[in-house]
């Protein structure tokens, strides 16, 4: 029997999706049991990535694929309305969840843990699995207890919806559990155009910059006196998460119970 992992990607046509079956499909360490998507049903999931077929033929049925193909993981990169619904059916088979799909709440989060530790099998939801954005935020957060000025400049492409990222709220709330208490910046100070001097949070500011050509760039500047400090993490492709995706895979299989937030495999 082999002891490679089983991995079911859910999601598999998607960017990310498609990233993850590349992975699972190159990696020695990695078996691709299933690939599920809507969209991209009938498929041979090698020849979907560019790759040779595999012989993995893309189905829509994700309960069929859990309950059938003896899958160990699921991997989820697709909506946030379907991410819960995918992650519980897979715990309910036994397959633990690797979720990339954003947008949990904190109660969907409670529950799931539940029904894994239930279950007996461990769980992880992480937002971001960029090994080196999580480095940026854990680096920032120590900064910030000797350098507690700064501001946050994150830049994504020119679509993105939502800002400022979610990289960069992760990252302003990390600093401030470990920075002390203080507002930034002349109290008397008055913004000229509306805006100029970026989003207000808990004491100081993030600025959101949307270029196109632009994936993924996030800055952290800290000032001090006669000095300045700057913690830059730069993202160029979405092959940049698999390294995280791999590690969360393989670490998934050892414990039991859900965790959230990829930053708690970084010591
Ligand atoms: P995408 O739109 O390119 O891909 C989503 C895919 O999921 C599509 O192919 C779609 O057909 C499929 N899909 C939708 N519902 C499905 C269902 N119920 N069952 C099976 N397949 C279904 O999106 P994307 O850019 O790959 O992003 C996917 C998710 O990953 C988003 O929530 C995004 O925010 C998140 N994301 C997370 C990270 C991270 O590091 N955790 C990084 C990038 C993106």
């Amino acid at each position: 029997m082999s002891d490679k992992i089983k991995v079911i990607v859910s999601g598999a046509g998607g960017r990310m999706g498609k990233e993850v079956v590349k992975l699972v499909l190159e990696d020695e360490a990695l078996e691709l049991a299933a690939a599920v998507d809507r969209s991209a049903s009938g498929m041979d999931a090698g020849r979907l990535v560019g790759l040779e077929e595999c012989g993995v033929i893309v189905t829509s049925d994700l309960e069929a694929a859990l309950n059938e193909r003896g899958g160990e993981v699921l991997v989820d990169f697709t909506t946030p309305q379907s991410a819960y619904d995918n992650t519980a059916l897979a715990v309910k088979y036994g397959v633990r969840p690797v979720i990339g799909t954003t947008g949990f709440t904190p109660e969907q989060i409670g529950d799931l843990d539940k029904q894994c530790r239930e279950r007996g099998i461990g769980g992880l939801i992480a937002p971001n699995f960029s090994i080196g954005a999580i480095l940026l935020m854990k680096f920032a957060a120590q900064a910030a207890k000797y350098f507690p000025h700064l501001e946050i400049i994150e830049t994504h492409g020119d679509q993105k919806l939502d800002a400022p990222s979610g990289t960069a709220i992760k990252t302003a709330e990390m600093i401030s559990e470990a920075r002390e208490e203080l507002r930034q910046g002349n109290p008397q100070e008055e913004e000229v155009i509306e805006g100029a001097r970026g989003g207000y949070y808990n004491g100081f500011r993030i600025h959101s910059v949307r270029l196109p050509g632009v994936f993924a760039q996030e800055e952290v500047v800290f000032g001090g006196f006669g000095q300045s400090l700057k913690i830059r993490h730069d993202s160029y492709e979405r092959a940049g998460y698999m390294p995280g995706v791999k590690m969360g895979i393989e670490k998934v299989m050892g414990y039991t119970g859900l965790i959230y937030g990829f930053e708690h495999f970084i010591e």
